[in-house]
């Protein structure tokens, strides 16, 4: 089947390990058109616009999209996130962010936190009044509902045990507590998966100091992506951590990290969040022994402890852990 895949680059350390992504498919004979969407800040400073006219539409007849971090600029002045646009445009509404501890670990980690894509403080609704900055939160019974049960099914469809609700609803009465309430109106329809709860700062200090009592997490958009890092930083760094945004018609696969431009430029970002993010596309589209060949190559990879980026303790380059997972991932394939 000839797949059709947009591909955004993005920024800062985006086109490295892009690059990597690209030749870990190539080496597991994953056949696709990609097609070259231009966007982001360089793009920004040349056109005038951060992404280029059409792109919507060409993403739209693609099979999905993989993408590496796009820079934002903080402040006024400038463009509003582009990713936060395609997430709310293609209505992308669940964020998957698997958290797994590869390799050998003392501790084994294996979440999943299922962020809300689509509203909470990423809602755009900011103005000023006078010189107070107000940001409204939108939380909707609906889009609450739709997360709530994308993650009871995640967790039937993976044999998972348990889904918990991350709030802050003692003081977010309204906004939080219809999150949380609705939530436990979904999980009666699930009764064989244990239904918890986690107020957002408990859900902090329960990552970092047992990440092993937490099967799959559920949280609106702002605390999804805080804790999102959080969990990244105890699997052992940021450039581990894949994500996948997935709606009813389409999905956009992207390593959680951003565009560390300290790290830009000098060979030496971990591509294995963006090589794990294309594993994960490979299972949306239904080629799963090509993403377990993935997977599997990139836990021999950190198991051998060899060819490993700086922020993992190693001192390989971007390209030496490409050509390691592509010769690791073409030799599993072989055998599957
Ligand atoms: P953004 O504003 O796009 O989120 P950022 O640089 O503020 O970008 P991240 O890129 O998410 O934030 O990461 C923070 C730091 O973590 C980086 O400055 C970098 O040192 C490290 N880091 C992130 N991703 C990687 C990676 N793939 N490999 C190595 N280090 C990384």
């Amino acid at each position: 089947m000839g797949y059709r895949i947009a591909l955004l680059r993005g920024d800062g350390i985006g086109p490295e390990v892009i690059n990597a992504a690209l030749e870990v498919l190539n080496q597991v004979g994953f056949k696709a058109e990609f097609i070259e969407i231009k966007a982001g800040y360089d793009y920004w400073k040349q056109a005038g616009k951060p992404i280029e006219d059409g792109a919507l539409e060409v993403i739209r007849k693609c099979h999905c999209t993989l993408k590496g971090p796009l820079l934002t600029p903080p402040g006024p002045g400038t463009y509003k996130s582009v990713v936060v646009a395609l997430r709310r445009e293609l209505n992308l509404y669940a964020n998957i962010r698997p958290f797994k501890s590869y390799g050998e670990s003392a501790r084994p980690v294996d979440m999943v936190i299922v962020r809300e894509n689509t509203e909470d403080l990423y809602s755009g609704l900011e103005f000023k009044v006078g010189s107070t900055a107000l940001s409204i939160r939108v939380i909707s019974e609906k889009a609450s509902k739709r997360i709530s049960r994308f993650a009871f099914e995640l967790a039937r469809k993976q044999k998972r045990r348990k889904v918990t609700v991350v709030h802050k609803a003692n003081v977010m009465k309204e906004s939080c507590g219809l999150f949380r309430s609705t939530f436990f109106d979904v999980a009666k329809q699930y009764p064989e998966i244990q239904a918890d709860e986690l107020v957002v700062d408990a859900a902090g200090y329960r990552i970092v100091t047992a990440p092993e009592t937490i099967d799959v997490l559920v949280a609106s958009n702002m605390f999804g992506d805080i804790l999102s890092d959080v969990a990244a930083a105890v699997v052992g760094s940021l450039g581990l951590a894949p994500s996948a945004n997935v709606g009813d018609d389409h999905a956009l696969f992207e390593p959680v990290h951003g565009v560390a431009l300290d790290i830009a430029g000098k060979g030496i970002a971990n591509p294995l969040a963006t090589i794990l993010s294309s594993a994960m596309m490979l299972n949306h589209l239904g080629e799963y022994d090509r993403a377990k060949a993935i997977e599997l190559a990139v836990d021999r990879l950190i198991r051998e402890k060899k060819v490993l980026t700086p922020d993992m303790g190693g001192n390989a380059k971007t390209v030496d852990v490409a050509h390691e997972v592509a010769r690791l991932a073409n030799e599993i394939m072989a055998r599957l």
